[in-house]
């Protein structure tokens, strides 16, 4: 089904399992929601920002020499790394901000992992003259500091999470407390398809954008559209890519999970194509990887943003059911599938969308060279350049990273930057 239940179910996945003091406020955003909508006023503001400040329609690349030297199905690629910020989640956060404001709120809330959600949030805020707060677990406030030096240059307050594990999870609980205590100001702009209903209908709707552009330009050029091919952390890039072409019986739709380093508990993120369990975690039931005590297990892959335990209720339904297929793809096939982008089409993929990328490279050489296979490259590749750098050019990237020490211990610049007022 392609809308949730009137209960906010996708199959026996999906729900608002929230504490009565969330009621109010989910039970506020669900009416918000499915009156703007429809509201031709709000879809007219919406569609300015997306062209204006998001950069749409985001271009769709023929991926020739990837695909001549592979012989099979022809590749495609939705740019929507193109998208401001550099990735699909500003679709989303542009989306529920323009909500929140015609709500009347002020202030909006976010939960972050690696930082492109909060990233995504801060920008829109600032744009939309929001007050923005990004809370985000300590460790990945630690080890992800480009992305929070971005989110306070566009204004947010970035607040480190010290409970738990101090990662996304505990991000989440600490942004549903701040939402519980603050709703009548504030709005809790989830990043993925995923939490209590009504966001996983809603981050679906604002994520479809892609899968709408992408119908109309393969149209455009008279091509079929054989098979879609997605990456899934949660799920938002996947969902809204597939949402035009669910109901029908074409195109195959194919989705690529974090296989990490392999099969193996701890050692992935796979969860339809893992070990994953019916659970109920954070708002909403769906499949999950638990540990022996039921906790949400740790996982594992070079690419944060599909380095989760959760996935959206309805791509688990449409697991189940068949109509999503899932593939867990390896950490060393997703870096191999940036190299074989880059240097064939000149387009670096993020480590998240190199997973589809990778999938893609794997389905080709199996279809005719009539079909017609659109990868959605999610985000683009500049972010990875900590973690693709030390792989691939370990010894220059540190020789880099230890002359910025000296140079930062000498002083200089602070003296340089003192002298601008900062
Ligand atoms: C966050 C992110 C993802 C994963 O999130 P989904 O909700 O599954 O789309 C994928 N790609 C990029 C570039 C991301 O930043």
């Amino acid at each position: 089904m392609n809308k949730a239940s009137d209960t906010g179910f996708f199959g026996r996945c999906g729900g608002k399992y929230v504490g009565e003091i969330l009621r109010q406020p989910i039970d506020q955003l669900e009416q918000a929601f499915r009156t703007l909508i429809r509201d031709a006023d709000f879809l007219a503001e919406l569609d300015a920002v997306r062209s204006d400040f998001i950069g749409r329609p985001t271009p769709l690349l023929y991926a020739e020499r990837t695909s001549d030297a592979l012989g099979g199905a022809r590749i495609f690629i939705k740019m929507e790394g193109l998208a401001h910020t550099g990735a699909h989640k500003i679709n989303n956060a542009v989306g529920q901000a323009l909500i929140a404001r015609r709500m009347g709120k002020k202030r909006i809330i976010a939960e972050t992992g690696a930082g492109q959600h909060g990233l995504a949030t801060a920008a829109a805020c600032a744009k939309l003259g929001l007050e923005c707060r990004i809370y985000m677990g300590e460790v990945d406030v630690r080890r992800q500091q480009p992305n929070v030096a971005a989110m306070e240059m566009y204004g947010a307050t970035v607040v480190p999470v010290a409970a738990g594990s101090r990662i996304l999870k505990d991000a989440i609980n600490e942004a549903m407390r701040d939402w519980a205590a603050n709703f009548e100001t504030t709005h809790y702009l989830i990043g993925s398809a995923l939490g209590p209903a009504p966001f996983p209908d809603m981050v679906r709707t604002f994520q479809s954008v892609i899968g709408r552009e992408t119908e109309r330009q393969m149209a455009e050029r008279g091509k079929s559209i054989d098979a879609l091919v997605a990456c899934v952390g949660g799920g938002s890039n996947a969902i809204g890519f597939f949402e035009p072409f669910i109901e029908r019986e074409k195109p195959d739709l194919y989705a690529a999970e974090a296989g990490g380093t392999g099969p193996g508990r701890g050692n992935n993120a796979a969860r339809m194509g893992g070990d994953a369990v019916d659970g109920i975690v954070q708002g909403y039931k769906s499949r999950f990887l638990l540990d022996d005590d039921g906790q949400v297990s740790t996982t594992r892959s070079i690419s944060a943003g599909l380095d989760y335990a959760g996935i959206g209720p309805q791509l688990a339904d449409l697991g189940s059911s068949g109509r999503v297929q899932f593939s867990a793809i390896r950490d060393d096939e997703a870096l191999r599938a940036v190299q074989t982008f880059a240097r064939n089409e000149g387009v670096m993929f993020a480590l998240e969308s190199a997973h589809a990328g990778a999938l893609a490279l794997k389905l080709a050489p199996a279809m005719g060279a009539d079909k017609n296979i659109v990868v959605n490259m999610s985000g683009r590749g500049d972010k990875d350049i900590f973690i693709t750098s030390p792989i691939f050019r370990p010894a220059e990237w540190r020789e880099f990273l230890t002359a910025e020490l000296e140079r930062l211990a000498s002083g200089k610049d602070i003296h340089d930057a003192k002298s601008m007022g900062a």
